[in-house]
């Protein structure tokens, strides 16, 4: 189970597939644009969440989109590459993100049920920026994971079981 939290307005999926299509065609040998990459742009681009290939393969059949799971994989690398999606590594899983119009943030991730919860903090951009300027590094993207249990899990056992994971 995965879930966004930031509560903001999705940039419509047509921006994406526009954004897309300039990508394909400035390729050296530019691509085709297929009806599949439009319906698969389409789809996860309606909204946003934290997804693996096999999730998609099984939400994209269960939506009745008819998409090969070769197509699939192919297309997601092409919108990683795109600048459309991002791959981030939270807890044991390599997840998929949108990256095109959704703004840096971190995670939180329970080892327990699986939940993924997004913040944002401007403190930590400072901080980064700053050890970036004392190492003249020049830094791309960073992903800090908080790993632990969410609220509702610790809700829901009791405080003797809590007592358990100290
Ligand atoms: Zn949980
Ligand atoms: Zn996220």
């Amino acid at each position: 189970m995965t879930e966004g939290i930031l509560q903001r307005p999705l940039e419509p999926p047509e921006n994406a597939v526009q954004r897309f299509r300039e990508y394909l065609a400035s390729r050296p040998k530019p691509l085709r644009f297929t009806e599949a990459q439009r319906q698969m742009i389409h789809f996860i681009f309606s909204r946003h969440n934290h997804f693996d290939a096999e999730q998609l393969c099984s939400e994209l059949d269960r939506a009745q989109l008819n998409i090969s799971r070769a197509t699939v994989y192919r297309t997601l690398n092409k919108l990683v590459s795109a600048g459309l999606l991002r791959r981030v590594q939270l807890g044991n899983r390599v997840l998929y993100e949108h990256d095109y119009g959704y703004p840096q943030h971190e995670h939180l991730v329970c080892d327990h049920c699986g939940k993924v919860i997004e913040f944002e903090a401007p403190q930590l951009e400072a901080m980064y920026e700053e050890v970036c300027r004392q190492y003249g590094f020049q830094p791309s993207r960073h992903s800090l994971v908080v790993r632990g249990i969410c609220l509702e899990c610790v809700r829901s056992r009791s405080p003797r079981r809590r007592l358990d994971w100290i």
